[in-house]
């Protein structure tokens, strides 16, 4: 019997202990919340990721150590596989260089990922000059501990430089910062996509993703791209994944500019823009990720027909318009309603894109919820010339 503990208790870890199960696994999960979501699936230990005593206490009872979260104290990770009993996947060492914008980006470049034009910012003369430099419209962001479009800054003309200073400058010492051009893009896409332990290397289809305020509100599967673009993406994936000796599912997100593929950042874990492989494709990102860090082979990454996912973000909607449909999936993450916060999401799945157009349709009327769907249909119509 196989022990995985879990670093970081949203859904996340909910969904993975929900794909665990059929594989027999078991699951212990960390938090600082009491009230952490996966704490409702399996055994929650409360504290601090850098309380050493926790840890201690969290490695007895686990035989193999992954994360819902990024931003786990990349020390937390080393001090866990300093253990040789224990297996920590991804690695602590894969884990902090994409925990930096700075060292993630630095790495694309150097593997010939493209990404967009970016600057080391230590002072507000650093980001005066890097505007001038850059243009705008540009944007200021944490190095660290971002994510979900939080602790960004756009800069949209030059006046605007002070106050992007202002509004981060308290980030410089504790998460520093950079900037990087705004990247004026037709799509923004991401690869999901594994690896095993022994080096095999899996992607589900290329996802179409829609976000609001920095947060991802929409998802497509699979994204209508054309092949050669799909398999360059797969190659930016794969060349990344072996170079950092990658373990299990990762995302990485890209904006696609005038046919070229820009990387904007990789998530060294499961990402909310796999979510639809659950009930879209063979083998979930969940169970695929779960094969990985526990040694076992990973499963198909095919899709089965067409998929969107829908998050809630805030409080759940009223589910009967979802469940409706013959291809309709609810997922509510029993979480508190809170202003900004994932609390749920659907995918609807059918097996072409007419039949996903209707069916989305009923739900944005059902739900009243045309702005974060109709996007999603419009690409279905353009892309299918309907
Ligand atoms: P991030 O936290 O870096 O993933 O940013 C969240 C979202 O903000 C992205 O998915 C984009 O929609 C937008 N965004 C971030 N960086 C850029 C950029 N350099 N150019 C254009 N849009 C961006």
């Amino acid at each position: 019997m196989t022990t995985v503990g879990i670093l970081g208790g949203g859904q996340l870890a909910r969904m993975l202990i929900l794909a665990g199960a059929p594989l027999g696994l078991r699951f212990v999960v960390m938090d600082p919340a009491a009230d952490a979501c996966a704490g409702q699936l399996a055994p929650l230990r409360v504290g601090d990721y850098r309380d050493e005593a926790l840890l201690a206490e969290f490695a007895t009872e686990v035989d193999v150590v992954t994360f819902d979260f990024e931003n786990v104290p990349a020390a937390s990770a080393l001090w866990l596989s300093s253990n040789e009993r224990i297996a920590v996947s991804p690695h602590p060492g894969a884990l902090a260089t994409v925990q930096d914008r700075l060292s993630e980006k630095t790495l694309f470049r150097k593997l010939d990922i493209p990404v967009p034009e970016f600057a080391d910012i230590r002072s507000c003369d650093d980001l005066r000059a890097a505007v001038v430099r850059m243009g705008t419209p540009c944007i200021l962001k944490t190095r660290r501990l971002g994510y979900d479009g939080k602790g960004q800054f756009r800069i949209r003309q030059p006046g605007d430089v002070n106050a992007a200073w202002q509004a981060l400058a308290a980030q410089v010492e504790q998460a520093g910062l950079i900037l990087e051009a705004f990247v004026p893009f037709q799509r923004e896409v991401s690869v999901v996509a594994g690896r095993s332990r022994d080096g095999e290397f899996r992607a589900w289809p290329l996802t179409e993703n829609w976000h609001v305020d920095g947060v991802l509100s929409a998802s497509l599967a699979p994204a209508s791209v054309p092949l050669e673009t799909v398999e360059l993406a797969y190659g930016y994936a794969k060349k990344l994944a072996e170079h950092l000796d990658y373990v299990g599912t990762f995302a990485l997100e890209l904006f696609h500019c005038d046919g070229r593929l820009l990387a904007n950042e990789m998530a060294p874990r499961v990402h909310n823009s796999g979510h639809w492989t659950i009930e879209g494709a063979e083998i979930s990102q969940f169970e695929n990720h779960l094969r990985a860090v526990t040694g076992l082979p990973l499963g198909a990454t095919r899709m089965r027909g067409y998929a969107c996912m829908l998050n809630w973000i805030g409080a759940m909607p009223d589910a009967k318009a979802v469940l409706e449909a013959a291809g309709g999936h609810w997922h509510d993450y029993g979480k508190e309603p809170r202003a900004g916060r994932k609390v749920g999401h659907a995918t609807m799945r059918e097996d072409s894109p007419e039949a996903l157009i209707q069916s989305l349709l009923k739900v944005a009327d059902g739900l009243n919820r045309q702005a974060q769907v109709l996007p999603v249909v419009d690409a279905l119509r353009r892309d299918y010339g309907f």
